[in-house]
């Protein structure tokens, strides 16, 4: 038996371990287990740009994946200054997991750029994303590795890196990556494809658990692409969403936050961010809207911050995870003793890849389909899933977290006795 992986980096270390317990709680095949805990590719690139001072900086970037047992590897890539290969990897394998428990034709994958996105300009984020593309791309491709956006990346880093690469092939292949804008061979309902199924996701736990979402109340960390539009399909639900948050702090009102207030206080702000909402939104400020008075938390906006320090103080009784990786080991252990109930991550926030797979196969096939169409398939791809994972857990007397990743491992496994390990 091959020695088992560890890693000081406490994302990567988490996902292995939680792979370990899950994989030993099925009985996975030892050799199984060896090759599905080790990632098929990692590249790592430098990616130099002259800034707009005439200064010359070189940006590391990464793209990692994982496995490519069920189809091309899928995931984002993003713009952040934590970025590493470890992180990457952690990312990647649980895109692994979500396109497999999501029944979705990809295996996982991610990249992205350790920079800080608020501090670049339009022409050096153009200048970054156009390099990283032409960096990644002997390994990318709509039958191989099909990037998307993640933290601090949208629609427009996808269009620079799809026309770069485009480019250099001397055609265009958009289905080679997905999150692309309405205008350019995107989808309608892609932008809100992430959030749309997080808040199907929570309201199809209150149906499970026997609440109204009426009588619900629920905070949501973070208002980028995922937060925001979680917040809203909530709202649209019924459910009275009390407090929400950005970079620039946290808002609480206890009779409920204006979404769309939040949503015109980002459209008029130069860096998109929630920067003196209490004002317009008649609500106020408040320490840390991860401990707010709300039955559900929502938090959409990065991995590790319901921790050893934080996760004491959440009143919640019910997590909804947004983000991929927002709670570590110790955090879960706090949690699991308060009896909080939690939705894990691959789960909930899957709807932003099944969104992509919409606009892969619209885009492989020349159609666009009406945004109707595409929310109805994937609110009820979202909720099949979820009654699928809640079912299994209830009849194995499992948390959430360890029945979705057996569930989802052995779809892999599956296929990788079918196919033989020598891929
Ligand atoms: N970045 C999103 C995620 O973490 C979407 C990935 C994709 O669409 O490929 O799930």
């Amino acid at each position: 038996m091959q020695a088992r992986r560890k890693s000081s980096n406490v994302l990567l270390d988490t996902a292995l371990q939680e792979f370990y317990g899950a994989a030993d709680e099925m009985g996975l095949d030892e050799k199984l287990v060896s090759i599905l805990s080790h990632s098929e590719r990692r590249i790592h690139v430098s990616i130099p740009v002259e800034m707009d001072d005439g200064s010359v900086n070189v940006f590391d970037g990464y793209r990692v994946q994982h496995s490519t047992a069920l189809g091309p590897s899928k995931g984002g890539i993003r713009f952040d200054s934590e970025v590493d290969m470890d992180e990457c990897e952690a990312l990647a394998m649980l895109m692994t997991w979500k396109c497999s428990l999501a029944g979705i034709p990809y295996g996982g994958g991610k990249g992205g750029v350790c920079c800080d996105p608020l501090n670049l300009s339009k022409k050096e984020k153009e200048k970054i994303s156009r390099t990283y593309g032409a960096r990644i791309e002997p390994i990318v491709g709509n039958w191989s590795d099909v990037p998307a956006p993640d933290m601090n990346t949208s629609g427009q880093e996808m269009v620079w890196i799809m026309d770069t690469i485009s480019k250099m092939r001397g055609k265009l292949e958009p289905s080679l990556l997905t999150g692309k804008p309405i205008k350019y061979w995107g989808s309608q309902g892609r932008n809100e494809a992430t959030g749309r199924g997080v808040a199907t996701c929570g309201l199809e736990f209150m149906k499970v658990l026997d609440k109204n979402p009426d009588d619900v109340t629920a905070a949501v960390q973070g208002f980028g692409n995922v937060g925001s539009y979680t917040a809203k399909c909530l709202n649209e639900a019924g459910v009275k969403v009390v407090a929400i948050s950005d970079i620039t702090g946290s808002y609480y009102s206890e009779n409920g936050i204006n979404i769309r207030r939040a949503f015109e206080a980002i459209h008029s702000h130069p860096k998109k961010l929630l920067e003196g909402f209490e004002k317009v939104g008649n609500c106020e400020k408040i320490d840390n809207v991860l401990f707010a008075d709300a039955e559900f938390l929502f938090p959409c906006a990065r991995d590790g911050v319901l921790n050893r320090d934080t996760a004491g103080s959440v009143k919640a009784k019910y997590i909804v995870e947004g983000a991929n990786g927002p709670i570590t080991p110790d955090g879960d252990k706090i949690l699991d003793d308060k009896g909080v109930l939690i939705i894990p991550d691959f789960l909930a926030n899957s709807g932003g890849v099944i969104g992509s797979y919409f606009e892969w196969a619209q885009n492989l096939q020349g159609e666009f389909w009406p945004e109707e169409e595409y929310n109805n398939k994937l609110m009820n791809i979202m909720k099949g899933n979820f009654r699928l994972v809640w079912d299994y857990a209830e009849a194995k007397h499992l948390k959430m977290r360890r029945a979705a990743t057996m569930a989802a491992i052995q779809r892999v496994a599956d296929v990788l006795e079918m196919r033989g390990i020598f891929l």
